[in-house]
């Protein structure tokens, strides 16, 4: 009887943990607890009681050099199957997940993408656990042997099904503004940092399949697949198909930054 299970009631985080340290904790329990707060769902934990027990589990799985918290959060039991809920006690799930990530040379291989229309709903900066429409995307993306789907929302590209987008065109690069159509992704974040690192002009705008195909590069992003490039969309090359340059430079202090800060 658990909303979770039932009606996809609840919020969930996904943690990269390196050699056993957290990298971006204090972003992923915000973004925690923003979801709580639009759902009306109590923190069960403050921000101590988290670390403690997300270092718990991560201490059971010390061969993992690379471990996914992953994290839910659903509004808990209830005794009637009714939609709407009184108060409840929220359902806490964990688990540990060893991931791996490819080399540089793997990644400078390239990666196809398709692309498809964003047919979820206009309120994906939650992080709800009712993923159907990405799971849906996800298992076409594997029926296609492709890396990601890429979402377009009216004429507007907004991410991918389990990852942010960026576009480099004339050395500026390009992603989705942060509002109700993508996931304020904790790597997304990171990049703009990085980009600013090497004073990279970054525009947070709005741009269409026409640019897309158009871009110098194109990649994805999220906490386990770190920075990806895409060279193939839809079968057809960006850029010739070739790896771009200010992915290996963002590449590379990605890779700096996670090991300082895990
Ligand atoms: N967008 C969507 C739809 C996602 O599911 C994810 C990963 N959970 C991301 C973006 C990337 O977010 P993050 O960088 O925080 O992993």
């Amino acid at each position: 009887m658990d909303r979770g299970f039932l009606f996809g009631d609840g919020v969930y985080e996904v943690f990269p943990v390196y050699n056993g340290l957290i990298l971006g904790l204090e972003s992923h329990l915000k973004r925690l607890q923003e979801g709580l707060d639009t759902i009306n769902i109590v923190n069960p934990y403050d921000k101590k009681g988290w670390i403690s027990i997300i270092n718990e589990l991560i201490s059971y799985h010390q061969e993992s050099n690379k471990q996914a918290i992953y994290l839910q959060i659903s509004r808990g039991c209830d005794d009637d199957r009714k939609h709407t809920h009184g108060k409840l006690k929220p359902t806490v799930y964990m688990q540990s997940s060893p991931f791996k990530s490819p080399t540089k040379d793997d990644l400078l291989k390239g990666s196809d993408a398709i692309t498809r229309d964003d047919i979820r709903w206009s309120q994906c900066d939650t992080k709800a656990t009712s993923l159907l429409a990405n799971i849906m995307f996800a298992q076409e993306a594997k029926n296609h042997g492709v890396e990601e789907v890429i979402l377009i929302r009216n004429g507007i590209v907004t991410e991918c099904s389990s990852s942010n987008l960026f576009l480099v065109k004339n050395n500026c690069i390009y992603t989705h503004p942060k509002g109700p159509y993508i996931l304020p992704g904790i790597t997304r974040e990171m990049i703009i940092d990085c980009a600013k690192y090497y004073d990279i002009e970054i525009k947070e705008i709005t741009f269409n399949k026409d640019s897309l195909m158009d871009a110098d590069e194109v990649w994805i992003s999220s906490s386990t697949r770190e920075v990806v490039p895409i060279t193939r969309i839809d079968n057809s090359p960006i850029n010739n198909g070739k790896v771009g340059e200010t992915w290996s430079l963002i590449y590379d202090r990605y890779q700096a930054i996670k090991s300082i800060n895990a």
